[in-house]
């Protein structure tokens, strides 16, 4: 495969340990977020020499990928929205970004935020299976759910019991001018994970 590309546009959310945070729901050992710890001081004065940091994260942390096993109210996408927006030309095997812009203004995940994202609703999700998509990106909080729906999670879950890999945690997608773009977003090579971060770009 050749790819011409004019620009790369990052879609990954910032890491910022003073500016990110998860919801803990029930059911957790331990809570982790982000947390960036030194395990080693610069060993020579003026800041010279050699600094370690370490991070204590969840996978899930920042923009990254749900493996299909994952278990994991403001204004409805419904299936409606979709089949106007790409319903046309959506292809099986599409990657489809779903773009609001909500995470431009992430504010590290405060209920705010949460209870203002968009939501896909039951549909909308089943409108995503139907079609083949094999992976959905979002740049909203992914885990809110249509009001009544069956369990927490539901449409993540659902999705990643079809197969479809969940890309949530994204951001930019306003600086996407095309319609059909490559996407990239490598997860670590980490054996035995359920999630893993990615560092997502967008090749125009
Ligand atoms: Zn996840």
């Amino acid at each position: 495969m050749s790819l011409a590309i004019e620009k790369i546009i990052d879609i990954s959310l910032e890491l910022d340990p003073k500016n990110f945070g998860m919801r803990t729901p029930a059911g957790f050992k331990k809570d982790m977020q982000f947390e960036m710890e030194i395990l080693k001081e610069h060993d020579a004065p003026g800041g010279a020499g050699q600094i370690v940091r370490g991070v204590h994260m969840r996978l899930h942390a920042g923009s990254h990928v749900d493996a299909p096993e994952h278990k994991m109210p403001a204004k409805a996408i419904t299936e409606n929205d979709l089949e106007r927006a790409v319903g046309a030309r959506i292809r099986t095997g599409d990657r489809l970004l779903l773009r609001t812009d909500h995470n431009n203004a992430y504010d590290g995940g405060s209920d705010k935020w949460m209870k203002a994202s968009p939501y896909l609703t039951i549909g909308a999700t089943e409108w995503c299976i139907s079609k083949g998509v094999v992976i959905v990106g979002y740049d909203f909080y992914h885990g809110n759910d249509e009001p009544g729906a069956p369990r927490v999670f539901h449409n993540s879950r659902t999705l990643s019991e079809h197969g479809i890999v969940t890309m949530p945690y994204l951001k930019n997608l306003d600086r996407i001018t095309k319609d059909r773009v490559t996407l990239i977003g490598f997860p670590l090579n980490i054996i035995g994970a359920e999630a893993s971060p990615v560092r997502a770009v967008v090749l125009t």
